[in-house]
């Protein structure tokens, strides 16, 4: 059964003691998740360890981080690999966030990288992706997303794309307050499916949680999760606030 999945990033954004307070006041008031619906948290690296530890011994509740290098270990000065990642207690990793696409130069090529990195050691990726105002405004948004996501996932075994999640997240509707309507996050969300499943079959397709990110509030989740294509969310902004993330977590475990 696929997962429904919120996901909290917190860029960067709370230092380590904001960050064990926030973590506290969302443990605090979390609602009865499951197997199946689960949230995970992911501060700046520099939290991690400390995240990791607030959330062990808590169930379906997983830390994760924003990034990781594609390395190992080495000669990569300012940088983190998965090892490291993983030995602090993250479980989940953003790769290809549209804010490092854009500020850091990240391109398909390097994005294969980091997800065969990560993969390789056992942490699973929320592969990113989504199109920019004006490939939305030329109607083009389905081949660019679908582009995306053959150049950064289609070369993955059957195994490790069951590892994936994707988030779709138009960078129009990234903390700018406007977000994609219900109907264009399903439209958006049944094509992805449908270019998964042309390369992986329907099996793998309808296993993949598909979250939606930009903007997302309490006040828009449920209609946006009601989508049946539409399995959580990737949180920025609404995560910094722990009743506003529990809200939207909320809405996850209503659907
Ligand atoms: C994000 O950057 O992943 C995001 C969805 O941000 P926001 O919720 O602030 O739009």
């Amino acid at each position: 059964m696929r997962k429904q999945i919120v996901a909290g990033n917190w860029k960067m954004n709370k230092n380590l003691s904001e960050g064990q307070a926030l973590v506290a006041d969302v443990l605090a008031g979390m609602p009865l998740l499951s197997e199946n619906k689960i949230v995970v948290l992911a501060p700046a690296f520099l939290n991690i360890p400390e995240t990791a530890k607030q959330l062990s011994g808590v169930a379906h509740v997983f830390c994760g981080a924003q990034n990781v290098h594609h390395e190992m270990n080495g000669a990569y000065t300012g940088e983190v690999s998965p090892t490291m990642l993983q030995a602090a207690g993250a479980e989940y990793v953003l790769i290809g966030h549209s804010e490092r696409r854009e500020y850091n130069g990240e391109h398909d090529a390097l994005l294969v990288k980091k997800m065969n990195a990560a993969l390789s050691v056992g942490l699973k990726p929320i592969f990113c992706c989504g199109e920019a105002l004006e490939i939305r405004d030329a109607n083009q948004q389905n081949d660019f997303v679908a582009a995306q996501i053959q150049a950064g996932l289609f070369h993955l075994s059957a195994a490790d794309i069951s590892q994936v999640a994707i988030a779709y997240e138009p960078i129009w509707a990234i903390g700018t307050g406007r977000t994609a309507s219900a109907a264009q996050a399903q439209e958006m969300h049944a094509h992805i499916r449908a270019t998964v499943a042309s390369h992986f079959g329907s099996e793998i397709a309808n296993e993949m949680s598909i979250l939606y990110g930009g903007s997302c509030k309490p006040g828009n989740a449920a209609e946006i999760f009601a989508g049946a294509d539409v399995d959580g969310g990737l949180i920025g902004g609404a995560a910094l606030k722990a009743d506003e993330f529990l809200g939207i977590v909320s809405a996850m475990v209503a659907k």
